[in-house]
């Protein structure tokens, strides 16, 4: 349904999107989740065809964006993060001029009453957009991308500025709406995306790094084989330490749980139990040991560690790859 393959877009020298591809099956909700900055919009502006890639393909519904790009436009409904909302019109002429823009052909009054119905905006339909509350815009910014009811919505950050309730609401309709649509959300909230995606792709810096469901990443990145410890100290240095101790395969930094204290996960070598060596590596070193159990990750702690960029995220020693 949608396809995307080694997508690069890059501004100047910073390369926002760095040679990515995945693809969304039809009627598959996919989460795109990244912190911000990390390339979401960029991409989605891509998808949508409303900027260029610098290489790489897109396809929707077998049509290239670049080669076919009405075809492949009239299959996607787009709501932008900044939703391109007419703040002097009224939600009925808005609505009615991106009818006309999209040149539909559906039975106008029935068509729009419908998607007015869904998004629940029937009793400000004649109010200037630009007395509307953040919530009702949205809503009428996600209206606009249901109008000719295409099959693949693109929805960027829908919930931002959202309340609570107004988040729950707006779960609900996109859970609805993916019984008969494909859809790509973007969030750089985890939990956004967990309640409502079948599928998560996880991008920083442009590259992605993890993309399968929720409970696949959270059963790949977690083992009782790892050990989740605390140490009191300079995070760079007590890194340094943790990957230089016989029989640790690995060290992934959580960050600051305390005044001065990180959280670092460690992974074993097959078959070696570091505890021991680590406490004598700590101690040599006047680092203060705070805690040391085995872990279980949630998806919170998969999408900081995959997301953290001040350290690399994992370390082997001895060049060893597995
Ligand atoms: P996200 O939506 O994940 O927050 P964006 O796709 O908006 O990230 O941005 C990705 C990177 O590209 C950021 O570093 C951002 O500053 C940069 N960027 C986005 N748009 C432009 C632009 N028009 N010109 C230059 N840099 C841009
Ligand atoms: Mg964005």
């Amino acid at each position: 349904m949608i396809e995307v393959q080694n997508l690069t877009k890059r501004y100047g020298s910073l390369c926002a999107v760095d040679d990515i591809s995945f693809r969304v099956e039809e009627g598959e909700i996919l989460g795109f989740l990244g912190p911000n900055g990390a390339g979401k919009s960029t991409t989605m502006n891509i998808l949508t065809g409303y900027l260029s890639s610098t290489s790489g393909i897109v396809k929707i519904n077998g049509h290239d964006i670049l080669e076919e790009p009405n075809e492949a436009k009239a299959n996607i409904g787009y709501l932008p993060e900044q939703p391109p909302l007419c703040l002097d019109m009224t939600v009925k002429e808005y609505l009615n001029f991106v009818y006309d823009l999209k040149k539909c052909k559906f039975n106008r009054t029935k068509h729009l009453a419908e998607i007015c119905k869904l998004m629940r905006i029937e009793h400000v339909f004649n109010r200037l957009i630009k007395n509307l509350s953040k919530g009702y815009r949205q809503r009428v910014g996600f209206a606009q991308a249901l109008i000719g009811n295409p099959p693949v919505l693109i929805l960027d950050e829908p919930t931002v500025g959202l309340d609570p309730n107004q988040i729950i609401e707006m779960r609900t309709l996109i859970k609805n709406l993916g019984k008969h649509h494909t859809v790509i959300l973007s969030s750089h909230i985890l939990p956004e995306v967990e309640a409502v995606c079948d599928r998560i792709v996880i991008i920083n810096g442009g590259k992605i790094v993890a993309d399968d469901t929720a409970s696949a990443l959270s059963a790949h990145y977690s083992s009782d084989r790892r050990l989740l410890t605390r140490v009191a100290g300079e995070e760079k240095r007590v890194y340094d330490i943790l990957s230089h101790v016989d029989g640790v395969a690995s060290v992934t930094c959580f960050g600051e749980k305390e005044n001065g204290v990180f959280e670092y996960a460690l992974v074993p070598e097959e078959g070696s139990d570091f505890r021991r060596a680590l406490f004598a590596a700590l101690s040599q070193s006047g680092f203060a040991l705070l805690g040391l159990k085995s872990m279980e990750m949630s998806l919170e702690d998969i999408f900081i560690a995959l997301t953290r960029e001040q350290l690399p995220q994992t370390t082997r020693k001895g060049g060893k790859q597995k």
